[in-house]
């Protein structure tokens, strides 16, 4: 996607596990196949802690149809969402829409009578879609009572196809496809592929060792990094070395992307050449959460974060001036709800 580039993969076996885009694969590989998922759509707003007058997570319940949604501190932000909605749109590019937002302050403001939230208040919003299993009663059933249960389809051409489920129940997922595809491969291609579960017991990458929190205090406390950094730092495990580290070849590295802003500049680097940032958005969006609690969205440090970019990507002038404009269209989709 990123180059436009076409080539061939030759494989023994493909898993399909594409999410709610997971009926389009089936159809590169079976034009016609029946369609396997009801996409639902669930939309979030962000607004400052502050304005939403609790320091606890708590319900929220919709006063037009009694859905439950819920509302969630983080960081000096309170999160509040969700929406559940059938999507028939565009899939890469869902939006919160002003009937969503003001489904949700509605909620909120039964839910905090002394907040009087507004569309002004809001930060951010975001919107993802919930790839759920095709179920009897079409969407007669309310999207909400969908179950999110999952499923594996195998295709005439021997594709494998895992549909619906959860983040919570993402592990369970995973073991059960690699097993089947290790037993298919075995059974039609002689292919001893694994031998029980080998990942289970694996810590999850940047989980951090014992003595990492020290470390990174010891050398944060050496650079002087405020306290919000820190933080910051701790979320990336044993991560936060390699990117403390950095710092030693290029002290530059040490600055902060903006006062507001609680990432430095070795954090830009080290999602470039480690963690597969291309884009910027990529760093604004899905490495950190810039782009949902700045209350610019990011808008302002994003040239630096170009420019940082830029060095590990070899991006010339044009390429920066190109991952700004789209960065700039990703924030005006989230604020579609204004119009
Ligand atoms: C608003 C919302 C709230 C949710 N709340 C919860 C919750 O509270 N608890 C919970 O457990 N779950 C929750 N979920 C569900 C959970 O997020 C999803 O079930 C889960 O993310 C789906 O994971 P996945 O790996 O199947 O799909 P994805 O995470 O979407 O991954 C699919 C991947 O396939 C890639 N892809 C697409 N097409 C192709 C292609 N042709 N070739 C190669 N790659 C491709 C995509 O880029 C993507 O990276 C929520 C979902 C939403 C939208």
């Amino acid at each position: 996607m990123l180059s436009g580039d076409e080539f061939d993969v030759e494989a023994r076996l493909v898993i399909n596990a594409a999410g709610a885009w997971g009926d389009r694969v089936c159809e590169l590989d079976e034009p016609g196949a029946p369609e396997k998922l009801h996409l639902t759509k669930g939309s979030h707003i962000m607004v400052p802690r502050g304005r939403a007058k609790t320091e606890n997570a708590m319900p929220v319940v919709s006063p037009s149809d009694d859905r439950m949604m819920f509302l969630i501190p983080r960081g000096h932000f309170s999160l509040i969402g969700t929406t559940d909605i059938y999507y028939h749109e565009d899939l890469d590019r869902p939006f919160a829409t002003k009937d969503e937002v003001e489904y949700i302050l509605e909620a909120a403001n039964c839910a905090l009578p002394r907040a009087h939230l507004d569309k002004g208040d809001i930060i951010s919003t975001y919107s993802g879609l919930r790839p759920l299993v095709m179920q009897e009663g079409g969407e007669d059933v309310a999207a909400s009572a969908v179950s999110r249960e999952h499923r594996i389809y195998e295709g005439h051409s021997g594709l494998l196809t895992i549909a619906g489920g959860k983040l919570t129940t993402s592990r369970s997922m995973a073991e059960e496809m690699v097993d089947m595809a290790a037993r298919k491969l075995l059974k039609e291609h002689g292919v001893r592929a694994v031998t029980g579960c080998r990942t289970k017991n694996n810590p999850i990458l940047g989980t951090p060792a014992p003595d990492t929190v020290a470390r990174v205090r010891a050398l944060s406390t050496k650079l002087s990094f405020d306290d919000d950094i820190l933080k910051g730092l701790f979320k990336q495990g044993t991560d936060a070395l390699q990117v403390l580290a950095m710092i030693d070849k290029d002290a530059s590295l040490a600055g902060r992307l903006s006062p507001e802003v609680p990432y430095i500049k070795a954090q830009v680097r080290f999602a470039a050449e480690s963690e597969m940032a291309y884009t910027v958005d990529d760093f604004l969006v899905r490495r950190t959460e810039i782009y949902y609690t700045a209350a610019d969205q990011g808008l302002s440090v994003a040239p630096i974060v170009a420019d940082l970019m830029a060095q590990v990507r070899g991006w010339d002038d044009k390429e920066k001036a190109r991952q700004l404009d789209a960065y700039r269209e990703t924030v005006a989709l989230s604020r579609r709800y204004l119009e």
